[in-house]
């Protein structure tokens, strides 16, 4: 049960705690879209949610029946948009964000900038903290990967994005970056999940490689119920016994997380498909399945790259990808830009 309090007292918002601890419900209170709402776990039996409505303060009690609550559909109705810099995710353009993999030189994230600026995108990404399989594999250039950033975001105009994988590093990340990226291995880490709830910087949550869409919802309910609002969700791949491609790209989840949440959800077609001949089809067809976005990574020279070349775009066909999909979006209702 979810209790909507517009702008009651800390009187009439303890009133509702005491009573809904005295029905033997587990309750805490929070701020959601600027109203106070109290979140209320429990069995069925013991919820009688017209005994709340007529308390003082209430304006409406609504029972949602599945896990994730704030982040629901029956909790909000209308679509999300997020905003983090001059990027907006969920609104009438589609938002794509391109850039390599991980920073590997100022010329090489520079060089990539220009050019997806110029095709069209909105963001601009670059791993500095790069989570590999592999300790022997390249682990990103850390704090120096996040100065080039924060240069080349500020020389080209772009927005920038860059995963963070460790708590400890998220306030003085959140300096740098407009957004922060929850990667798939880090979906369900949940200390790094209240950090970032805290912090209120825009997020981009990516779905788990074996985790089900209410697993991922409830990732991203515990970053709006930590205080977090700025969630964007991202379909990569998940793990199946396919291995002509690196993951299975489950476009299932675009119009299944929309029916369920009010968050925006952009797709990764990279991770996705392990293999950049698969990312312009998948684009399309990710814009097609009402994805919000995409996130495309894109590399001066793929065959060079340090890491994920083989799924990287050149710049050119980057810039292709962004003319084609022109016409998916105008199908969907949509515009680029
Ligand atoms: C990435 O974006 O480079 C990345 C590591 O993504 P994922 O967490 O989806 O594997
Ligand atoms: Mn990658």
């Amino acid at each position: 049960m979810i209790i909507v309090m517009a702008t009651p007292t800390i009187e009439q918002i303890d009133r509702v705690l005491e009573k809904l601890h005295q029905h033997g419900l587990e309750a805490s209170s929070l701020q959601s879209y600027g109203k106070t709402v109290i979140t209320a776990i429990g069995s069925s039996q013991t919820q009688d949610p017209g005994f709340y409505e007529r308390m003082p303060g209430v304006e409406k009690v609504m029972s949602i029946v599945t896990p994730f609550k704030l982040v629901s559909r029956e909790f909000k109705q209308e679509n999300t948009v997020v905003t983090a810099g001059s990027a907006v995710f969920g609104g009438q353009s589609i938002a794509v964000i391109g850039g390599p993999c991980a920073i590997e030189s100022y010329e090489q994230l520079h060089e990539t900038a220009v050019a997806i600026k110029q095709a069209g995108a909105c963001m601009l990404r670059g791993g500095a903290y790069k989570p590999r399989t592999s300790p022997y594999s390249f682990q990103g250039l850390e704090q120096e990967g996040l100065n080039i950033l924060k240069a080349v975001s500020k020389e080209v105009g772009l927005p920038v994005i860059s995963e963070v994988t460790d708590p400890r590093h998220v306030e003085g990340m959140s300096d740098v970056v407009d957004m922060l990226q929850i990667g798939t291995r880090n979906m369900q880490n949940f200390a790094l999940l209240k950090e970032v709830a805290k912090c209120r910087k825009p997020v981009l949550l990516k779905r788990g490689a074996s985790s089900t869409m209410e697993e991922w919802l409830m990732a991203a309910e515990y970053i709006m119920a930590g205080g977090n609002e700025n969630i964007v969700l991202c379909e990569r791949g998940i793990r199946t016994f396919e291995t002509y491609t690196r993951n299975t790209l489950d476009l299932n989840a675009v119009p299944m997380v929309k029916h369920l949440s009010h968050l925006p959800i952009i797709v990764d077609p990279s991770h996705g498909t392990g293999n950049w001949r698969l990312v312009n089809p998948m684009s399309k067809a990710s814009l097609g399945a009402g994805g919000d976005g995409l996130i495309i990574e894109v590399h001066p020279c793929p065959e060079e790259a340090v890491s994920d070349g083989q799924q990287s775009l050149t710049p050119g066909n980057f810039q292709q990808l962004m003319t084609e999909i022109q016409v998916i979006a105008i199908a969907m209702g949509r515009n680029i830009i």
